[in-house]
């Protein structure tokens, strides 16, 4: 009896696992190179010719338009490591990947899936105790934040800036938008500008968006200024255009115009009665309303789209105006200044101090768009690590130094795990190695030799990482280098890492509709 249709494929048992689990691997294999400081980086080129140059390994994996569905479950792994801390996401694959040929061997043995997958989660559990034994005890202060985001960025396109100046930046812009809620990360916004040297990135204390006054000869920049959103259209009402006149002279005609002159020139007049000096609106202005308004000194950027509308209502305070009456009732928001530059052929507007909300940009310049890419990326991640670590407060030293205690501690647990089930808690172990031996393997040194070293000296002195360090690199207590993680990431990296593995060891039967 057929219950399939003749067209899906279907592959069981062992093949299915083999197949799955060599996918897998492919796939996490493929980022390993980027791992660390000394980590390579990829270039992209899509289908449609476009290049992404990156280092990011949820950038690479999304980018790399992978169908294989068991392989898709490592990208999906890289995802979430990314939405939920925003970094450790080569870590996180490479870790997934290494499970799984762990899996596989123990699958050649004989052992079963279920078994392996029980192990697996035991092993998982008792290394996420162990990362709890790492936390560095000191506080997370702003010299441990810097860490923080030095340690996320090495390796990465900083654009030829240093990484310390890159983590001043990104320390004090999360640090403007840590409230007593913990850190408000949505407020912070990065925003890229192809152009100048990356030496010219920097932090703005406000939003940055992209529009253009409405008139030439309007103030440029406007000091502690009452702000105001209006969702009105000030020109002659296209009503009335539609309207039959019957104009039979030069004076009708005259009349007309004049009408409509006065019209406009009392919408003009109401706003700037109203005080308001920066209007923004979500419609269009007239350019003679413009023009009345320039020479007024108020300051309007019309065609606003309701994103910006709504990033600048949330940072001045200011109330959305749906007609013209009731400007001058309404509620402005305020800023310390606003501005206005152009760059290239963009014309952007920067309100600072903004009354109502602690909003900060982090305003990234560089040479090229593949330079600025990167560098946003690159700060982004900083971003999410920095607020991860100051919201958990918890950091662990980095360069493979947790690993490595983390593996130690699953490898003598493991004696206490009865039945086959040890072999996989095992195994778990000896995945985790992945990642200083991968470190090694990046920066030149032989895996095996590093990773024998590492753990004599963590039996020896207690905590031990392969730290690169300029040109150099050598087997020392990471945290006296500053190369620190938050906890969150890599608790993170071993639950996401650990449920992809085991989704897939546990799938033995895959039917394929074509
Ligand atoms: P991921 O996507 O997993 O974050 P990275 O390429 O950013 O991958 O590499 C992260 C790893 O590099 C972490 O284990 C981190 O501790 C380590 N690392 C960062 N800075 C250094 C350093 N100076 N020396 C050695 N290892 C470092
Ligand atoms: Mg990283």
């Amino acid at each position: 009896m057929f219950i399939l249709s003749e067209d899906s494929q279907r592959t069981q048992g062992r093949d299915a696992q083999s197949s799955n689990i060599m996918a897998g691997k492919a796939v996490a294999e493929s980022v390993r190179t980027t791992l660390g400081p000394r980590g390579m980086d990829k270039m992209l080129v899509s289908s449609a010719g476009d290049v992404v140059i990156t280092n990011d390994g949820a950038t690479i994996l999304n980018k790399m338009d992978i169908e294989h569905p068991a392989a898709q479950m490592i990208v999906e792994v890289a995802e979430t490591q990314e939405n939920e801390v925003g970094d450790g996401t080569t870590t996180a694959a490479v870790l997934a990947g290494n499970l799984l040929g762990e899996a596989e061997d123990l699958l050649d043995q004989d052992v079963h899936a279920t078994t392996i997958v029980e192990g697996y989660h035991e092993a998982a559990r008792i290394a996420l105790e162990a990362i709890d034994e790492q936390v560095v005890g000191s506080e997370v202060d702003d010299d441990v934040l810097k860490q923080v985001a030095e340690s996320s960025m090495t390796g990465k396109g900083t654009g030829g800036l240093t990484a310390e100046a890159l983590a001043e930046t990104v320390v004090s812009a999360i640090r403007h938008v840590d409230g007593e809620d913990g850190v408000a990360r949505d407020n912070v916004t990065v925003h890229t500008e192809v152009g100048a040297s990356s030496n010219a990135t920097e932090m703005i204390e406000g939003i940055v968006v992209d529009e253009e006054p409405a008139h030439d000869e309007m103030p440029t920049t406007v000091e502690d200024a009452d702000i105001s959103i209006l969702d009105v259209e000030l020109g002659v009402r296209t009503g009335d255009v539609d309207a039959e006149y019957s104009i039979d002279s030069i004076d009708q005609l005259n009349a007309a115009l004049d009408a409509e002159e006065s019209e406009l020139r009392g919408y003009a007049q109401t706003v700037a009665d109203s005080g308001v000096d920066v209007l923004f609106t979500t419609d269009s202005v007239d350019d003679r309303v413009a023009s009345f308004l320039a020479n007024e000194g108020v300051l309007v950027f019309d065609d606003l789209n309701n994103k910006d509308a709504r990033k600048i209502a949330s940072a001045t305070g200011a109330a959305r105006v749906g007609a013209l009456d009731d400007l001058a009732d309404s509620e402005f928001g305020h800023a310390d200044r606003i501005r206005t530059e152009t760059y290239g052929d963009e014309d952007l507007v920067f309100v600072e101090g903004g009354a109502a909300a602690e909003a900060v940009t982090v305003f990234v310049r560089g040479g090229t768009d593949h330079v600025v890419d990167e560098l946003e990326r690159t700060i982004g991640d900083a971003l999410d690590v920095v607020s991860t670590a100051l919201d958990s407060g918890e950091v662990v030293p980095g360069a493979g130094a947790t690993e490595i205690a983390i593996a130690d501690r699953v490898r003598s647990e493991a004696a206490g795990v009865e039945g086959r089930k040890q072999l996989a808690v095992t195994a778990f172990a000896d995945a985790l190695d992945i990642i200083p031996r991968t470190l090694a393997a990046n920066t030149g040194q032989d895996p095996i030799d590093v990773l024998v070293d590492l753990r004599a000296a963590h039996e020896s002195e207690g905590r031990a990482g392969l730290v690169t360090d300029g040109e150099s690199v050598e087997i020392s207590d990471p945290i006296e280098h500053g190369v620190v993680d938050p906890a969150d990431v890599k608790r993170e990296a071993i639950e996401s890492a650990t449920e992809a593995a085991t989704m897939i060891a546990r799938i033995d039967d895959v039917i394929a509709a074509e």
